[in-house]
């Protein structure tokens, strides 16, 4: 028994989170979309936040030194990026079922090993009416229609209820986002420390600002974080930034600009108890929408609205696939 059986290690007090971004962009180029995998210190297996591109992901990051507990012979019979998405993996959460967000989930399923996958029940609806039907995949799940090859345990999560996520020792609460029309999700990761030890990490799902999408679901979510904060609970998020500042409403199409966003963090600050209560937040920036657009760099031009725009004080970073960082 590889990875999990020599690896663990003893509790340490600090335990913290570590992610690795296995894609990072927002659509448009098929190797390098939305996926995170997040880790408790404590702990050897990851949990993945959506699966846009796993197993080039794995790739860049092994490449990187991203994952140093798996070597070639460790991983035997596989591959290491085999180990890693066989072993390491041992969850998925998927934050809605557009596919910049599971298509490598999709496409890798014939050689992955049984595991559950969890969203909510608008998610796992897709999944099992959409992509695992046998018409567009073979049904790799444990239900809907047809054969049922049972690879990965659907699990409908309910909003605001915590459930234990696979065998990665997190737990998770699940909210609700608005994503023009769209169902969109957040999720609250826990480690499973004694509870006063807590931490947690948010993600998010693709979403818009609660104005432009008539919604109330980010400022529940603010007062929920807010209060990890006070707590001094939360080390950590990862939200969208899809487009640039100046992108008509209109064709927003449920997503953020560094303007929405840094309005919406001003609501968090305030949840949070005032000015000043976010700084040093580290904030990891996703999902931007690469451009064909020759000269155009939206990844420079989002970097620098929101450090311009940063009067928060909070620690914006900027994940490149395959790059891995502790929180
Ligand atoms: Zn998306
Ligand atoms: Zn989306």
């Amino acid at each position: 028994m590889f990875l999990g059986a020599g690896l663990g290690y003893a509790f340490s007090a600090n335990a913290g989170f570590k992610v690795v971004a296995l894609g990072v962009n927002g659509g448009v180029e098929e190797g390098n979309l939305t996926s995170y995998l997040i880790r408790s210190d404590s702990q050897t297996r990851y949990l993945a936040l959506d699966a846009g591109s796993v197993l080039p992901g794995i790739s860049k990051a092994l490449a990187k030194g991203s994952f140093p507990e798996v070597t070639a012979q460790n991983s035997a019979p596989f591959t290491p990026q085999g180990a890693v998405f066989r072993q390491l993996i041992s969850a998925y959460f998927i934050s809605h079922g557009h596919l910049d967000h599971l298509a490598g989930l999709i496409v890798a399923s014939p050689q992955d090993s049984k595991k559950p996958i969890y969203g909510t029940n608008d998610t796992i609806d897709i999944l099992r009416q959409h992509y695992f039907n046998w018409r567009v995949w073979p049904n790799f799940s444990d239900s809907g229609s047809g054969q049922r090859i049972g690879t990965y345990r659907l699990t409908a999560l309910r909003p605001g209820q915590r459930a234990s996520l696979g065998t990665s020792g997190l737990s998770g609460v699940v909210y609700p986002l608005s994503h023009g029309g769209v169902s969109s999700s957040m999720l609250l990761v826990s480690n499973e420390l004694a509870s006063q030890q807590q931490e947690t990490f948010a993600f998010f799902g693709d979403t818009g600002a609660d104005k432009q999408e008539k919604s109330r679901d980010l400022g529940a979510i603010w007062r929920v974080l807010g209060e990890e904060i006070k707590q001094h609970r939360l080390k950590g998020m990862i939200i969208e930034t899809s487009f640039p500042n100046g992108v008509p409403d209109a064709q927003l199409f449920g997503h953020l600009t560094p303007a929405l966003l840094l309005g919406e963090l001003k609501n968090l600050e305030q949840a949070a108890g005032g000015a000043g209560s976010l700084k040093g937040l580290k904030i990891v920036i996703s999902h931007i929408k690469p451009s064909l657009m020759a000269g155009a760099d939206p990844r420079a031009e989002i970097m620098r609205q929101l450090e311009e725009g940063n009067r928060l004080g909070v620690h914006f970073i900027f994940m490149q696939q395959g790059d891995s960082q502790a929180f």
